[in-house]
């Protein structure tokens, strides 16, 4: 090693506690800077949609049911569902009845992360929520959100302890109960999760008997029956989707369905109560759920009962689905298996927060706020002009929740750049009221579904407003990160003009000084910026380490200035062994503070 350099007329021994010094700081530096940056994926993509202050909007057509029983089986796949077994017994035989007679289907397509959490809150609230939900507790909410149980008059519910309460548990119009966690017992079979939850249903219609105010409660309208049946779920993960255990549950789920549609049709006897059988996720062949695979998106979804539609054959102008791009990011072009033996009749795939407006014009109900789910008009049973209503309301509710958001963007933005497409809204919404006293309704649902389809649009917008910026910052900080890197490769491992500055050291250390006064008056105004923005404190630490490490490369100006003119006087070998030398210790001081990002990580996980 030489005892010159940029320090000059140090001897070596002087010279390697530096240089220690220096890279143990560099280290430092380094597992601050990609942990702060690793943090940015908070604000990129796991940023909650959920927006408050919204209005509600209320639908001007008649409820088409009473009342609406949904039953959930968790972790229940589609293909498990619809197809036969080995002796070509199909495992839902009332579920088939209603589909072949009096109802609906279709394959609900869950958005991943498909766990159980996110993907009630899609089918209840119907949003979806940002991935960080998960790691923030399943029992308390982590932020406050509407759900169509909200809307209801009153809501019953029976399940399982981790999902139950977070709807019912803060809901003060409601009736629930859940069964003690040491219950879900993997080892045994889960199926009696699901009697038990019918059981609590149909012990609280016997009671209703005896007691009036329960059965006055029962009597109201706008009422929801929720049933979540854990036991595909616990078996699933237990005994894996191709165990007998499993597949006798989903015996055990067509059991309840038919039980819940029984006793509620005895006990009301009005025909006013409407259906939906669906799941939250399915279950891959290991026996887990969470990622974008068909065999966790792809659930079943079976509605019947007041305002539903009947079945209809197949015919080649009704199949609209194909090539459709669902939420899974799947594209559905594949023809529904033979095997499951409804080819025949029309199948009609939904988005699984779609299911929540659908609940919502079942029971004349407004959408939850936050809902961006599209109404399946082809489950509902309504005439045009309600259709058209119910459409209508759909729409303003997402465009409440755009245009929350845009106000929200704006009176923080100094500099706003606003949504075009959307800046006729208002005209379009007149036109649409003109269209429908017109009676003209084929161009009023066309329209609001385009106005629909453009505040969807927007809300992805807003959603990634801040996308642009965030990523420059950051990419603009690892660029200077690595150029910082070079710089110290070239000052403390070659032979490069290291004394140029050993006569200078007085004027380079006032040189110095000059560009870090200059390096925080830049960071304070750019942070003084993101204040008035109103933006998140995380935001001040990615323009910090970024201004940082572009203020250490400008602190090296003169360095640079001088290699630029002795490189460009020099033949090309050198330059290539120089760039093969900085390479080489970049990648050794990059792969150090890889190592110790991953001890962090893993101590944070701890
Ligand atoms: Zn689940
Ligand atoms: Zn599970």
């Amino acid at each position: 090693m030489r005892s010159d350099g940029i320090l000059g007329s140090r001897d070596a021994e002087e010279r390697s506690k530096w240089l220690k010094r220096k890279e143990i700081w560099l280290v430092v530096l380094g597992v601050i800077l990609h942990a702060v940056y690793m943090l940015s994926i908070f604000d990129i993509y796991f940023k909650t949609p959920i927006v408050h202050g919204v209005d509600l909007v209320t639908p001007r057509f008649t409820a088409p049911a009473k009342r609406l029983v949904l039953l959930v089986a968790d972790g229940l796949r589609a293909d498990k569902f619809y197809e036969p077994d080995s002796e070509g017994n199909y495992r839902a035989p009332f579920l088939r009845s209603i589909i072949k007679t009096q109802g609906r289907w279709g394959v609900s397509h869950a958005r991943p992360p498909t766990e159980s959490r996110p993907g009630h809150v899609a089918i209840i609230a119907g949003f979806y929520e940002d991935p960080s939900a998960v790691t923030k507790g399943w029992k308390a909410n982590p932020v406050e959100f509407d759900s169509v149980f909200n809307r209801s008059r009153h809501t019953i519910s029976f399940g399982s302890p981790d999902i139950v309460p977070i709807f019912c548990g803060a809901l003060q119009h409601s009736t629930w109960g859940s069964y003690p966690h040491d219950f879900e017992d993997f080892a045994t079979d889960a199926s009696f999760l699901d009697m038990w939850s019918l059981d609590q249903f149909r012990s609280l219609l016997n009671r209703s008997n005896e007691d009036s105010k329960l059965k006055k409660l029962l009597q109201m309208d706008n009422l929801v029956v929720f049933l979540h049946l854990l036991g595909c779920d616990s078996n699933g993960h237990a005994h894996r989707p191709f165990s007998s255990i499993y597949l006798n549950n989903v015996k055990v789920v067509d059991h309840v369905a038919e039980s819940v549609y029984n006793l509620v049709e005895d006990y009301f006897k009005d025909n006013r109560t409407a259906y939906i059988f669906t799941a939250d996720h399915g279950m891959s062949d290991k026996g887990s759920h969470g990622d974008g695979h068909p065999s966790n998106t792809d659930t079943p979804l079976v509605a019947w009962g007041a305002g539903v539609k009947y079945p209809r054959p197949v015919s080649s102008s009704n199949h609209s689905d194909s090539g459709f791009r669902f939420v899974d990011d799947h594209v559905h072009d594949s023809p529904t298996p033979t095997e499951w033996g409804l080819h025949g009749i029309e199948r009609v795939d939904v988005n699984q927060a779609d299911i929540a407006p659908l609940m919502s014009t079942l029971l004349g109900l407004p959408c939850p706020v936050n809902s961006v789910g599209s109404l399946p008009l082809d489950y509902i049973n309504m005439s045009k002009a309600e259709e058209v209503e119910a459409v209508l309301a759909n729409t303003k509710e997402i465009l409440n929740q755009f245009l929350r958001k845009s106000y929200i963007k704006q009176s923080h933005s100094l500099y706003f750049k606003p949504f075009k497409p959307l800046s006729h809204y208002s005209s379009m919404l007149d036109k649409i009221e003109h269209l429908i006293l017109s009676k003209e309704y084929d161009a009023a649902m066309d329209l609001s579904q385009n106005l629909r389809s453009l505040a969807l649009q927007g809300l992805h917008y807003f959603q990634t407003y801040d996308w642009l910026m965030l990523m420059s910052v950051i990419t603009l900080g690892y660029v200077g990160w690595m150029l910082y890197l070079v710089l110290h490769v070239l000052q403390s491992y070659t032979s490069l003009p290291g004394n140029i500055f050993g006569v200078e050291q007085a004027v380079q250390r006032n040189h110095h000084r000059k560009i870090y006064l200059y390096g925080c008056v830049v960071t304070a105004m750019l942070s003084s910026l993101l204040l008035l923005e109103h933006s998140p404190p995380l935001y001040h630490m990615y323009m910090i380490m970024t201004s940082f490490s572009w203020v250490q490369i400008f602190s090296e100006y003169r360095f640079i200035n001088v290699l630029w003119k002795h490189l460009s006087g020099r033949k090309v070998n050198i330059v290539i062994k120089l760039l093969a030398t900085t390479a080489l210790s970049v990648f050794i001081l990059e792969f150090l503070v890889s190592v110790f990002i991953l001890i962090f990580s893993n101590l944070v996980r701890l």
